[in-house]
């Protein structure tokens, strides 16, 4: 019988897998990984460069010196994101996964999980292959975003098996689609605020690059308002969807009175086409998209009060965000109270622990996932190895 096996050969679940091992530790150690390498998922991170964590997350220390300790050369951003120094994800992960090997912890691969029991205080784990029997047993199996990376969220039923409650579950980090037809500012690219807001009022807001696509609007802002479109337990999607809205706010620099001060100026300029009172301030697509909405013949017939609003506060319905393919995370999981957070122990269950994005855990971009994922499994990897 094993001493410890984990489900899932991600970032948690390595880090739990390197922590948990080696030869002073004398613990059997057993990966197990629905696909046929490990660290699919890590390996695409940061767009292949790998966002390991960022210095304002809480316990970074503890990741730096961990990656220091395994020997990953790092690099933080001007912005607290911290990545390997050549920027390169595989490195991590074979670091990991040497590391892990090197502490004779076996990485069993296209080898999927598929049920857990607990009897005589062993847990027998089914897979699609075999059945493999062990003491301590760590779910690192990641939610549901981006499945072509192995993870479907198998870990919540698992989870739900044992007891465990799991809280709603959503696609974040990911486009948000709106109502309005976007297809003429398809590729535009402009840096805005943007404002999501529930039942009219503003709940959250963000700066940053906003990229138009033809159903929708993408870019690390709207990526990191995603996690805040919130469905309440039991409501259905398209009624709770419909109270959110996003604005734009294309010139935050400049308050409504001066930006309509501004036009009126233009207005005494030839600047060509009525559009053209928006030029250097809007790309073009955009400038000739909000005159189509608003309709307008000539630049002497403008409503400067509305084009102020359409600069300023550009609204769109939301119906929706781009689902759990593209999505970088998962909202919700596994309830934080049926944890102990400093094991990561289940409170329910003995010798059964969570690690990595199967908790109810989701952070914005720029590293704090896999922060996440290092730190709950560095603590489950000590616990379950009785190293605290
Ligand atoms: C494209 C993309 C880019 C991202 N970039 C960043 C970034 O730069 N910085 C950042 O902080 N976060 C990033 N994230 C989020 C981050 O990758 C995840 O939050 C993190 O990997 C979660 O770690 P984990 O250990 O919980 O799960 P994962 O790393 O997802 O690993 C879970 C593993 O479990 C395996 N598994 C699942 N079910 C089973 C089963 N039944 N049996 C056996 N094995 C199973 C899966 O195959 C998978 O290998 C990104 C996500 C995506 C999709």
């Amino acid at each position: 019988m094993l001493d410890i096996c984990i489900i899932g050969a991600g970032a948690s679940g390595l880090a739990a897998a390197v922590t948990a091992a080696g030869k002073q530790k004398n613990n059997s150690v057993m990966i197990i990984e629905k696909k046929d390498v490990p660290g699919r998922k890590l390996a695409a991170t940061g767009n292949g460069k790998c966002n390991l964590t960022n210095i304002h997350c809480t316990d970074v220390n503890d990741t730096l010196l961990f990656f220091e300790e395994l020997g990953v050369y790092t690099r933080t951003d001007g912005e607290g994101r911290v990545y390997p120094y050549c920027s390169q994800a595989k490195d991590v992960v074979y670091t990991l996964v040497n590391a892990a090997e090197s502490a004779g912890v076996e990485i069993r691969t296209d080898c999927t999980v598929e049920k857990i029991e607990k009897k005589d205080n062993c847990f027998r784990i089914k897979t699609n292959k075999e059945s493999i029997t062990a003491k301590k047993i760590l779910i690192a199996t990641g939610g549901k975003a981006a499945p072509q990376f192995g993870t479907s969220g198998d870990g919540y039923a698992i989870a739900k098996s044992f007891g465990h409650t799991v809280a709603r579950l959503a696609p974040v980090l990911t486009g948000i689609e709106v109502h309005e037809d976007l297809k003429m500012l398809k590729g535009v690219r402009v840096k805005a605020l943007v404002k999501l807001l529930k039942d009219g009022s503003v709940i959250q807001e963000e700066a940053g690059e906003v990229q138009f696509n033809e159903d929708g609007i993408s870019g690390i802002c709207v990526m990191n308002l995603s996690r805040f479109i919130k469905l309440e337990d039991g409501e259905a999607f398209a009624e709770g969807i419909r109270r959110y809205s996003a604005e734009i706010d294309f010139l935050p620099e400049v308050g409504h009175e001066q930006l309509e001060n501004m036009l009126i100026k233009r207005m005494q300029l030839d600047l060509g086409s009525p559009e053209n009172l928006l030029i250097s301030i809007l790309p073009q697509q955009l400038r000739r998209y909000i005159f189509d909405t608003l309709n307008v013949a000539s630049a002497q017939k403008i409503d400067l009060c509305k084009l102020t609003e359409a600069v300023k506060c550009f609204r769109l319905g939301i119906t929706g965000t781009k689902g759990w393919k593209v999505a970088q995370c998962t909202a919700g999981g596994v309830k934080l109270d049926e944890i102990n957070m400093d094991t990561m122990e289940s409170r329910i269950v003995d010798d059964l622990y969570f690690a990595g994005e199967v908790i109810d855990y989701d952070g914005p971009c720029g590293g704090y996932n896999l922060q996440n994922a290092w730190i709950t499994g560095i603590k489950a990897g000590k616990a379950m190895a009785d190293v605290l």
